[in-house]
């Protein structure tokens, strides 16, 4: 069984020694827990892609102390990243740019691009302290799974795999942020968002001018982006308030239970299942991984989400994922 351990100087130093080994460390951060590995070793990288069960064309994102360390997994770091690191790390800001010769085409892919990101999360800055280079790390959670913002969430999806029986996951708490990164392009004169998060577009364009607004991308230019990459098992559908109602007035008969993430609970009545969610987008955003993961579990036939606002940044990352979660 994988094993959560608290974070302590023996822990962590353990954790470093495992990632010096080629070994993979399950680690916190302030979006999502992440899988570790050192990112100048292919094996390594290898054992993360196996033990998640990812596509082999879906790059990781190369955590690093800062911008120093950023500097060295990339061809050029030019003022535009100095102005965004300076501004938006360690945070949830990703940088995708072209990749150094020296980094291994295996940690991005076989791109010849890197995302690069500096985390703020304390463990996962003790973490790479420790470990003194730059640590590859998708979401920790098995290729196909809603992402993991909770120790358990990554022990849970690790739990039957054979492989995974030794997997150390330090203990970091729920993520603060709870959803993934803001991916930048920057490979190009115009940046573009690739995934939004919590880091809107307003905020990034301060600093860069106009920017191309995110799309649901396509597998090619950023696969973890494709729609369903979110997805739980059971199927979502997203429906507004005035359509929540009606669906929960009528005859369960004719749908059978369904698990519900709304405002409101007390709307939902047996045999329906409610998940509360709150109306604030940061808490609600911290939430939502949890909620699905939950969700899922009450063995419905269906997930209704009621549908929050759309009118910040946050809260359009959460639709971006909820949209995800059901599909496209
Ligand atoms: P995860 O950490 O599981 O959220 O996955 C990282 C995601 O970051 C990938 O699925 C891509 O969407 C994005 N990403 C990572 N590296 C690159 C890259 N070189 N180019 C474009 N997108 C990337
Ligand atoms: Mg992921």
């Amino acid at each position: 069984m994988p094993r959560i351990v608290a974070p302590t100087d023996d822990s962590l130093a353990q954790a470093a020694d495992v990632l010096r080994g080629g070994g993979v460390v399950a680690f916190p951060t302030e979006t999502v827990y992440g899988l570790g590995a050192d990112t100048f070793n292919t094996s390594a990288i290898a054992r993360v892609y196996a033990l998640k069960g990812r596509p082999a064309d879906n790059p990781l994102i190369a955590h690093v102390r800062g911008v120093d360390d950023a500097r060295t997994l990339v061809q050029s770091w030019d003022d535009r990243c100095d102005k965004l690191a300076g501004r938006f790390w360690p945070g949830p800001l990703t940088l995708v740019l072209h990749r150094a010769s020296k980094v291994p085409a295996a940690a991005a892919a076989g791109l010849d691009t890197i995302a690069v990101r500096c985390p703020s999360h304390p463990v996962a800055r003790q973490l790479l302290e420790r470990f003194a280079a730059p640590i590859s790390a998708p979401s920790a959670n098995r290729s196909g799974c809603v992402s993991p913002t909770q120790a358990r969430h990554v022990a849970d999806d690790f739990s039957s795999i054979a492989d995974a029986a030794d997997l150390m996951i330090l203990d970091g708490g729920d993520s603060e942020v709870g959803i993934e990164s803001t991916v930048v392009d920057l490979t190009s004169a115009r940046p573009r968002i690739l995934r939004p998060g919590s880091i809107g577009v307003e905020q990034l364009e301060e600093i860069l001018g106009t920017m191309e607004s995110p799309r649901m991308e396509s597998q090619t230019i950023s696969p973890g982006t494709s729609p369903l990459h979110y997805a739980p098992r059971t199927p979502v559908e997203l429906v507004d308030t005035m359509e929540l109602k009606q669906r929960m007035a009528e005859p369960a008969n004719t749908s059978g239970p369904l698990a519900v993430l709304c405002f409101s609970p007390p709307f939902v009545k047996p045999p329906h299942k409610p998940v509360g969610m709150p109306r604030r987008a940061d808490q609600y955003a911290r939430r939502l991984y949890d909620a699905l993961r939950r969700a899922d579990g009450f063995g419905c036939s269906r997930i209704l989400i009621e549908l929050p606002p759309a009118d910040n940044a946050l809260w359009r990352a959460v639709h971006d994922r909820l949209r995800r979660a059901a599909g496209g």
